[in-house]
């Protein structure tokens, strides 16, 4: 398969090729056409397989950003990884008018709250701050149709889970989740059962 081949927008398109990719890597020729269907996914995957791309491309295909609005949430388990995955998605995204923020912990509560004045198409967060933004209401999320968990293992571990299982209380009705994890321990399991609709499996 080519990139050409998922239709996407020209924008996209020129950031993919930009970027130095070339083809589509295994696990981004079976997620994106499938991912662009709207269709849950979970994927096991470990990190060097082009995850990142894998479900960025989808989540930036899908942002309109004549709407001001949140229209994903792509969590991860750290603010290291929030930084980078938010950079993969800026240059992937370079020539379309997404707005990307980054939230976590550690930083300052006020700033986040100052940057939601601008628009924000997608938000990547570490649970805690990005909950605390929804529920104080300044973060909102009722149009939040797409959810990635990257690294889910670690997204469900004890100290994580209850705060997943709210956030997706403030996303709407019909909203797709892409779940990506390395390892599938007994919580992801749980997690798909009761989360996850007919989702697509990737195993590589
Ligand atoms: P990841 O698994 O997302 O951490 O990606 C691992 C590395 O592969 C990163 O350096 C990406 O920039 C690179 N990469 C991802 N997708 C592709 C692709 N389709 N072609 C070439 N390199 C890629």
């Amino acid at each position: 398969h080519e990139f050409e081949d998922y239709f996407l927008k020209r924008e996209l398109l020129m950031g993919i090729y930009e970027k130095g990719f070339e083809k589509p890597s295994p696990i981004q020729e079976e997620s994106i056409p499938i991912a662009l269907t709207g269709r849950d996914i979970l994927a096991r995957a470990k990190n060097g397989t082009g995850k990142t791309a894998a479900f960025s491309i989808p989540v930036l295909e899908k942002i309109d950003p004549t709407k001001n609005e949140v229209q994903a949430m792509l969590l991860v388990p750290t603010r290291e990884l929030a930084l980078q995955t938010a950079q993969v998605c800026k240059e992937l995204g370079k020539h379309l008018a997404v707005d990307i923020m980054v939230t976590t912990g550690g930083t300052s509560l006020k700033d986040d709250i100052m940057r939601l004045y601008q628009p924000v198409h997608v938000v990547v967060a570490t649970p805690g701050r990005i909950l605390d933004l929804a529920s104080k209401g300044v973060c909102k999320l009722n149009n939040c149709r797409v959810l990635v968990m990257d690294e889910a293992d670690k997204l469900l571990s004890p100290e994580f889970q209850p705060l997943i299982e709210q956030l997706i209380s403030f996303l709407p009705d019909g909203r797709q989740i892409m779940l990506f994890s390395a390892t599938f321990p007994v919580t992801v399991k749980q997690f798909k059962e009761k989360f996850l609709r007919k989702p697509y499996i990737i195993n590589l």
